[in-house]
């Protein structure tokens, strides 16, 4: 027999696809499976955060103060701390300016605490309309120290935005003339 040419064969793989594992497919399904859960979970806090709204709107403010409640316990949960900032401004003016009570008043103060360790830095403690000093983390004593958190995270005395807002559009005396969300503390 004479040396003849090698056949031309296929190199056969070294490391060929392993059959997939059952724990690797039972992990990837469960991966899925959580980040469903967690897009569900988002959006059912966006709803709850709608709905708190329509509460507000019809004056029911236990049920809007809880529905902020809840939503803002998810989006904490998550991190997402620009929305659970706007629960948390809405959560405070409800709970200080339309639920009444002494449980009321210490979970506004609980919360305007909260808000104002979350603030941006640099973030004025002056009244946004009269620049007088604040002293939001002191329970309010009466209804000319009640004071109102803007969607901007400007503070000022309710009294002033009032007055302010009589002659102005809604907005913040100290974002303007940028259109800010107005407070939804008051419908
Ligand atoms: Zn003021
Ligand atoms: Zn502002």
């Amino acid at each position: 027999m004479g040396v003849g040419k090698p056949a031309l064969l296929a190199p056969a793989p070294l490391h060929p696809p392993p059959p997939p594992c059952e724990q690797v497919v039972s992990l990837h399904e469960s991966g899925k499976r959580g980040a469903a859960l967690a897009t569900a979970i988002m959006e059912h806090a966006g709803s709850l955060v709608s709905l708190a709204g329509v509460y507000h709107v019809l004056k029911r403010h236990e049920a809007a103060a809880e529905a902020y409640g809840k939503s803002l316990a998810v989006f904490e949960l998550v991190g997402d701390e620009e929305k659970a900032a706007k629960c948390l401004i809405n959560l405070a003016n409800l709970q200080e300016l339309q639920l009444t009570g002494d449980a009321a008043r210490a979970d506004a103060a609980a919360s305007r605490a909260r808000l104002y360790a979350a603030r941006p830095s640099g973030a004025p403690d002056a009244c946004a309309a009269c620049a007088a000093p604040l002293a939001p983390l002191a329970p309010t004593s009466g209804d000319d120290d009640r004071l109102l958190l803007l969607g901007c995270l400007h503070c000022l005395h309710l009294r002033c935005y009032e007055a302010w807002s009589e002659e102005h559009d809604v907005g913040c005396p100290a974002c303007k003339p940028q259109p800010t969300t107005p407070a939804d503390g008051r419908p």
